[in-house]
């Protein structure tokens, strides 16, 4: 077996010795009180988008679920293992979570390869079957007239993050504490190359961007 990668003993290093000192109280306060994040985030495994980055969050503050394309499936208990869906039903009914954001980004390989319809992605394979999740039976997915291939990929970027948003209303537990206004659904989409953040609006069903400048005064 090889050593443990140095990149994470240094990393861990420099944690320990700059971030851990500011840090080490919360840590202890939470190891005793437990966690209590008031926000879940559902994104994407791609090492560039890592929510505790692009949201400066400390301990304690994101519960968070990665996979491939940040999807959600629909609420099937069938007797099968559903990662996403155990760390909602635990964020929803013992975290109780005020919030769930989906967070979508700009060039993902998941939605990509799905575009791409590139091997290895049949039906038999993991990935493939992931992203299927994605397609409603009888549903086409494909670029239309004079539209680029580029706007093509940011389309269907998106539309992950519609269909995981429509997909987690199918939650029992969801739909309850949406209905009684403790729990509140959100869609976000970030943009790699410029570090920027799209926030979806409920009522125009579109993404407006995040200034990156601190609200002035307040
Ligand atoms: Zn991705």
């Amino acid at each position: 077996m090889s050593a443990f990668p140095q990149q994470l003993i240094d990393g861990y290093r420099t944690f320990a010795s700059q971030r851990l000192p500011t840090e080490q109280s919360r840590y202890r306060e939470l190891s005793v009180r437990g966690q209590s994040p008031e926000v879940m985030v559902i994104g994407c495994c791609d090492s560039r988008v890592s929510p505790e980055v692009i949201f400066d969050a400390g301990p304690g503050e994101l519960f968070v679920v990665r996979n491939v394309a940040n999807l959600v499936p629909v609420y099937a208990p069938d007797g099968g293992a559903h990662g996403v869906s155990a760390a909602l039903e635990y964020a929803v009914n013992a975290l109780q979570v005020k919030h769930v954001v989906v967070l979508g980004h700009a060039q993902c390989g998941g939605i990509r390869a799905f575009i791409d319809k590139i091997e290895p992605l049949s039906p038999g394979d993991f990935i493939g079957r992931w992203m299927s999740m994605f397609v409603k039976p009888g549903e086409r997915v494909e670029q239309r007239d004079h539209e680029s291939m580029a706007e093509f990929t940011v389309r269907i970027e998106k539309a992950a993050i519609f269909r995981s948003l429509e997909n987690l209303t199918t939650f029992p537990f969801v739909q309850t504490r949406v209905g009684r206004g403790e729990l509140s659904l959100h869609g976000a989409y970030f943009g790699v190359a410029e570090g920027s953040l799209f926030v979806l609006e409920q009522q125009t069903k579109q993404f407006r961007s995040v200034g990156q400048m601190s609200q002035a005064g307040g």
